[in-house]
């Protein structure tokens, strides 16, 4: 995974920490099976470089960037998220409002194989349904409102959250996974599916409360 695009843009490396895929989170993205759903089903995607500043006493959501390599415009992140309808449906990558091009996105390694193995049937199409994907792109960042982003985390039950998570990936992962697979489906796997996505659901909750929240460690004065 190269970020060769982004060597023209020199970032300000006192003020802002550069996130490639390199970082934890973003290699958790290229590598957990499940993320497959959010990125080829959802359209969910995360760009290959994300910076944060470390000045600002702000939560994290609030102090990241997202730099465009075609036209050096740093979007706020929360450009594309939830509240403005624009976290999902991204198949193509993240559509720059600014120069209408796509910021370069990272692949989960097991979209990459799903896509490539499934090529014959979509390839053909590939041209025709990203031209009509751009064409619907400009109307869905006309009226961003970055702050009620803001307010939409600050208020969110993430318990809910990390439950509503948890009950999708359960169905996901101990029911049609085995049965489309042919592996048995019994009480038991059925049991521990609960009691893992239930766990996981939490804990995936816990942390994107943190992680959104998360204050930078090292204040400037
Ligand atoms: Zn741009």
């Amino acid at each position: 995974m190269s970020t060769k695009e982004y060597q023209s843009m020199n970032f300000d490396k006192e003020r802002y920490k550069v996130y490639t895929w390199k970082h934890w989170s973003m290699l958790h993205w290229c590598i957990n099976p499940g993320l497959v759903i959010n990125e080829l089903i959802l359209g969910q995607r995360v760009p290959k470089v994300s910076l944060v500043d470390k000045t600002q006493d702000k939560p994290l959501v609030e102090r990241s960037y997202v730099p465009c390599p075609h036209c050096h415009s740093l979007h706020d992140s929360r450009t594309w998220a939830a509240p403005n309808a624009t976290l999902f449906k991204n198949w193509f990558g993240l559509y720059c409002p600014n120069c209408q091009q796509i910021i370069p996105c990272l692949m989960n390694v097991f979209t990459f194989l799903i896509l490539a193995i499934s090529f014959p049937l979509w390839g053909g199409f590939k041209k025709r349904l990203k031209a009509k994907w751009l064409a619907q792109q400009p109307a869905r960042y006309e009226n961003l409102n970055l702050e009620q982003v803001s307010q939409k985390f600050k208020s969110q039950n993430w318990v809910k959250t990390g439950l509503t998570w948890g009950a999708f990936m359960f169905v996901f992962m101990s029911v049609l996974y085995p049965y489309f697979t042919d592996q048995k489906i019994t009480a038991v796997s059925l049991g521990v599916g609960v009691v893992i996505w239930t766990l996981g659901g939490l804990l995936f909750g816990y942390f994107m409360k943190a992680y959104l929240n998360k204050k930078p460690t090292t204040k400037t004065k």
